[in-house]
């Protein structure tokens, strides 16, 4: 055992996939970093970055074969005690790598021995020699003048001066040792905030509720129909905190974190917000991120990614839409935003507020039991009364390619009314299916338990799981007969019968295959604040966040393929999705209509939800899983494995299974995922269940080290899923 002294040897994370740390010493010169900072280490002849997490006295490596650490990569410390304490417990809970979950919380340009912190960020100010040479006119000089004059009306950013062209830097400079500009740390520019509303009574129940147990962890539902004004809540939330000096992390959806969205807190509060997300460039990312990481953002509005952002003066965070699927991660690092997010709230001792519409059958529980504090809003904001039902049996009506005669009467009239209509639709692409009339092929992927859909725009069978893509054959490939054509419908073919019965009607699609291109979104959404009459057809992305007040009708199409999934979820998030979608309806002072077209309207779950609302949904189906121990009531965790020959995946979840400790928690298994294929890969899984959290996890963890070494394990992927949310 090697001993140097006293806690001289650092510990260090490293984005590896190995289940422990790295034991270092100090740089040859004795330089020893801190907890937290990011460092260079070597490792089997390559250099690594890595971060320290702790220092030690004892070794369990021989002296002589610790290495020294080769350099230090930033002046300061990035990670605090207190994150690195969470992202410990990320990797103990989530029984992940902590090497890659800790290095996976920085922004990626700091995961690059290369990247360094951004410099802070400065702007351009006037000296008074400045204004005097500008008093003096262009001269000789006019593009010098031009620069100063660009200052006239106050500083402005550095960066900003870019569109000065090329040489702007040289100008600069040239123009600062002549005494005329300074650059100076950037201050925040004052902008005007508009008041808000007068809150409610339900909204200023809840805002006083929150804010009196704001001192200390609490975790508060915040269970408000859509429109009911949770919004206008958590930005009376987040002025109180920023009165206070304190930070606040604002965690949404995906898909939720629209330029709408990001002007409207800017509106609203006065302030610049650091907004990070997947799809942010490098160096956009990581200057939010320091900016959040030195306290000049206030703010931090993000998605899943901006979970693990430093903030010194944290004081409070939110989670809007928290039900939403995407705040769980499903591959490499597995784990719930939402609930990391609110063990962040509590190692800090500050509250946490979960918002929906729709909360999870997790959180009504939570709330239920009395470990969240509950706070409902069942009425909309602006007074606009909530969406009246109407369940289509589509056994009675014959509907021909989707829509019913009544539905489209409907529309019809809406229209008539220069009112918005919705049609939601949980698919993409015309056609989903190519088949064969004459002998009933279906065009399959070859490497996915997946039907390919026809893209008819771009003339092509796309696989939606792997990506594959394929030409479109003229004669069945099966009979050689000429009989293909499409079967089911798609938000393409809606379209097309919307616009034969709709002749003039503006008819907007919104799908991934529009909206990836840039901006299109953008526009359209444009063109429905106009609220001009018009009919939307598409798919989730219509459900959530948007603010549409000339919607009168939404029409659901097609929900019923949840009913029978072999996913036990898939019912909560029909019954999630259909809430969500009517939210869409009649947002003004126009009340609005919800269609729902399915063939089971006699289902007890969809008839609660339409009767009763969806906290009686809720209820239900928490009496459901309770009966059937599911969670919430009981724990799950997953060991899912694929590779590409079946039985590499089924002979490892087989030793692995018979390594399985006595326990009360079970393992059964393995069985093939939902999805059986997924890029030409063969997906399974064991199932492990359990009625006590700390006993399944105890289990696990010490069945984990076994699992590891098993020569089976090699020849496939594998990794654990805590809490899964899909099969
Ligand atoms: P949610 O987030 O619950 O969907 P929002 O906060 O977005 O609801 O509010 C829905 C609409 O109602 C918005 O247009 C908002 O400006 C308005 N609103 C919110 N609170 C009030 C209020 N107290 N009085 C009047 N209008 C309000
Ligand atoms: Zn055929
Ligand atoms: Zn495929």
């Amino acid at each position: 055992m090697g001993v140097v002294g006293e806690e001289r040897i650092l510990v260090v994370a490293l984005a590896v996939p190995l289940p422990h740390l790295f034991d270092y010493l100090p740089l040859r010169g004795g330089a020893s970093p801190q907890r937290g900072q990011r460092v260079l280490a070597p490792l089997g002849g390559r250099r690594l970055v890595g971060v320290v997490v702790a220092k030690k006295a004892t070794s369990e490596l021989p002296q002589g074969r610790l290495l020294h650490l080769e350099k230090i990569l930033d002046d300061v410390v990035l990670l605090d005690d207190k994150l690195l304490e969470l992202l410990d417990w990320c990797a103990r809970y989530y029984k992940h790598a902590p090497g890659e979950i800790l290095l996976g919380a920085l922004p990626p340009a700091l995961r690059q021995a290369t990247g360094s912190l951004p410099e802070p960020p400065t702007q351009l100010r006037l000296t008074d020699a400045g204004l005097q040479r500008l008093a003096e006119g262009a001269g000789r000089a006019p593009a010098q003048f031009a620069f100063l004059k660009r200052l006239k009306k106050g500083p402005r950013p550095f960066e900003s001066m870019s569109e000065m062209g090329p040489r702007w830097r040289a100008t600069v400079k040239r123009l600062a040792a002549r005494g005329w500009l300074i650059q100076e740390s950037l201050q925040p520019a004052a902008t005007e905030t508009k008041p808000g509303p007068e809150l409610t009574n339900e909204q200023q129940k809840a805002f006083a509720a929150i804010s009196s147990a704001a001192d200390g962890f609490y975790c508060h539902l915040l269970d408000g129909v859509t429109g009911s004004g949770k919004t206008e809540v958590y930005m009376r939330l987040l002025a109180r905190t920023f009165d206070r000096e304190r930070q606040a992390l604002v965690l949404v959806p995906e898909i939720g974190l629209t330029p709408q969205l990001i002007r409207r807190f800017r509106q609203r509060l006065g302030i610049e917000p650091a907004v990070i997300h997947s799809h942010l460039s490098g160096a956009e990312r990581l200057a939010a991120w320091e900016n959040a990481r030195t306290g000049r953002a206030r703010l931090v509005l993000g998605t899943r990614s901006a979970l693990f952002t430093p903030m010194p003066q944290l004081g409070l965070i939110i989670l809007d839409e928290e039900h939403d699927g995407s705040f769980k991660q499903h591959d490499g690092f597995r784990h719930s935003a939402r609930d990391v997010a609110i063990k962040r709230a509590a190692e800090l001792n500050i509250p946490v507020v979960l918002g929906s519409a729709t909360p999870s059958l997790e959180s009504i529980h939570n709330a239920a039991t009395g470990r969240y504090i509950w706070h409902r809003l069942r009425r909309r904001a602006n007074r606009a009364s909530l969406p009246v039902w109407r369940v289509l049996d589509m056994a009675q009506h014959a509907a021909i390619h989707g829509l019913a005669q009544t539905t489209v009467q409907s529309i019809g009239k809406a229209l008539q009314r220069d009112e918005q209509v919705m049609v939601f639709l949980n698919r993409r692409g015309y056609a989903p299916v190519l088949m064969c009339q004459q002998c009933s092929w279906h065009a399959e992927c070859d490497r996915c338990d997946a039907h390919l859909t026809w893209h008819r725009s771009m003339e092509k069978l796309c696989c939606h799981h792997c990506g594959r893509q394929l030409g479109v054959p003229q004669y069945c490939p099966e009979c050689r007969a000429d009989a293909l054509c499409p079967a089911g419908e798609g938000t393409q073919q809606i379209e097309e019968e919307l616009e034969r019965h709709f002749q003039g009607a503006s008819i907007l699609r919104f799908d991934r295959d529009k909206t990836s291109i840039k901006g299109a979104m953008d526009r359209q959404i444009e063109q429905v604040r106009r609220g001009e009459p018009c009919i939307m057809v598409g798919t989730q992305m219509l459900a959530k966040g948007h603010h549409f007040p000339n919607v009168t009708l939404v029409v659901i199409v097609n929900v019923d393929q949840a009913l029978y999934s072999a996913d036990f979820r898939a019912l909560e998030h029909l019954g999630q999705l259909a809430q969500q979608v009517a939210g869409r309806a009649g947002r003004a002072e126009k009340a609005g209509t919800v269609i729902l077209q399915t063939m089971h309207p006699e289902n007890q779950a969809i008839q609660l939800l339409l009767q009763q609302g969806y906290e009686a949904f809720a209820r239900f189906m928490l009496n459901e899983r309770q009966a059937a121990g599911l969670p919430p009531y009981g724990y799950q965790a997953m060991l899912r494995a694929d590779a590409h020959q079946r039985e590499q995946v089924q002979d490892f979840l087989s030793d692995a299974l018979a390594l399985w400790p006595p326990g009360e928690a079970t393992a059964c298994g393995p069985v093939p995922a939902i999805m059986e294929r997924r890029g030409g890969r063969l997906r399974m899984y064991l199932m492990v269940q359990g009625g006590s959290r700390s006993g399944l996890h105890q289990q696990m963890d010490a069945w984990l080290g076994q699992v590891r070494s098993l020569p089976s394990a090699r020849k496939v992927r594998w990794g654990v899923d805590i809490d899964p949310q899909e099969l």
